[in-house]
């Protein structure tokens, strides 16, 4: 149920109604938009009478949302969420782009990494220090050591900085170097962990689960922004289908579908999605095109020594074509890049 309190309210109105829902037995979630306040009643009481909010002073509207999810919905916070990140923007009319290696390798590979993106324009630095990898022989990641390398990179080319948290016992110690949390793919239902990120006030980058639907992905969502933190990024990242061509399926309609159902902002990595770089290139346009906020792509200065997702990683020549080709496919779509 959301309550939408009049252009002109009060902060003291405001105040009375978020007590009275709480002496309901509801949490109030607060959504400030540019023309007014919204109040998210979520929590698992039902049977109110809407009249009791209806008639406080200062209510416009007291509408009950249908859809599971909640504070992920427009209904709770109409205009798009923008998320600020020192200069960088995510959400809106802005684009952002990630890049970096699948894995944190050695602290050359980053800062030559480092050092191509801010040459291309780009404004975050990626790469996994915990892998989640589908064979337990397969490269681990460098762990903490890993996250060093990549604040170092992040501090001294000023670029913010995105990776991967794969467990609870994680969080405490990452918050020292990442600006974004990374939630991946097979973990998109680890509900413990999605609660635990609800706790922190950092942004997180919610990559869709293979299998999972759009409702299920914004329920994800749902779990983080109802503890309070409402700094979600959605990623889609390919789902599976039947056709194994590619590895996994580039759900781009997702992408219009989100920002019809939801405020928060929506990129795609067409890395994963494809897992071949050749076809990178087309999905990443393509994803601007249709509306995107943004991408996170996997480069290598040397793609066919990178020790995970080589196949899928652009040369740094090809990674400085993609950029010419947004900034002009940007400007199409009436976005800053
Ligand atoms: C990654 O970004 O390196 C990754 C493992 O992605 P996903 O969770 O989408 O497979
Ligand atoms: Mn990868």
């Amino acid at each position: 149920m959301v309550i939408i309190m009049e252009d002109n309210a009060t902060e003291q109105q405001v105040q009375i109604v978020t007590d009275k829902i709480k002496a309901l037995g509801f949490e109030v979630h607060r959504s400030d938009g540019k023309e007014r306040t919204v109040l998210g009643a979520v929590g698992e009481k039902r049977g109110i009478d809407k009249r009791d909010l209806e008639l406080l002073a200062g209510v416009r509207e007291v509408v009950a949302i249908t859809k599971a999810y909640k504070l992920a919905s427009r209904e709770f916070h109409h205009e798009d969420t923008i998320l600020q990140i020192g200069d960088v923007k995510i959400g809106g009319d802005n684009i952002v782009i990630m890049a970096g290696p699948c894995a944190v390798e050695s602290k050359e590979l980053l800062f030559t990494t480092a050092e191509l993106l801010v040459k291309n324009g780009a404004q975050i630095i990626r790469g996994g220090a915990f892998k989640p990898r589908t064979s337990p022989y397969s490269f681990q990641g460098l762990g903490e050591e890993g996250l060093k390398y990549l604040r170092e990179a992040g501090d001294k080319y000023k670029l913010a900085v995105v990776s991967e948290v794969m467990d609870v016992s994680q969080i405490k110690m990452m918050l020292n170097y990442v600006d974004i949390f990374q939630v991946g793919a097979r973990n998109m239902q680890n509900f413990w962990l999605l609660k635990e990120l609800g706790k922190i006030r950092k942004p997180i980058l919610l990559k869709r689960g293979m299998s999972a639907t759009i409702e299920e992905w914004l329920m994800a969502a749902e779990y983080i922004m109802s503890g309070g933190n409402y700094q979600v990024i959605l990623c889609e990242r390919g789902i599976r289908t039947f056709e194994n061509y590619t590895r996994n399926t580039l759900d781009l309609s997702a992408i219009p579908v989100i920002q019809k159902l939801s405020h928060l902002p929506v990129i795609v990595d067409p890395s994963h999605a494809t897992g071949r770089r050749d076809k990178v290139l087309p999905m990443a346009r393509a994803s601007i095109a249709a509306g995107a906020h943004g991408l996170m792509i996997e480069i290598h200065p040397k793609p066919d020594q990178a020790l995970s997702d080589g196949a899928q990683s652009l040369y740094p020549d090809q990674f400085s074509e993609l950029m010419d080709e947004l900034r002009i496919i940007a400007k199409a779509v009436k976005k800053t890049i």
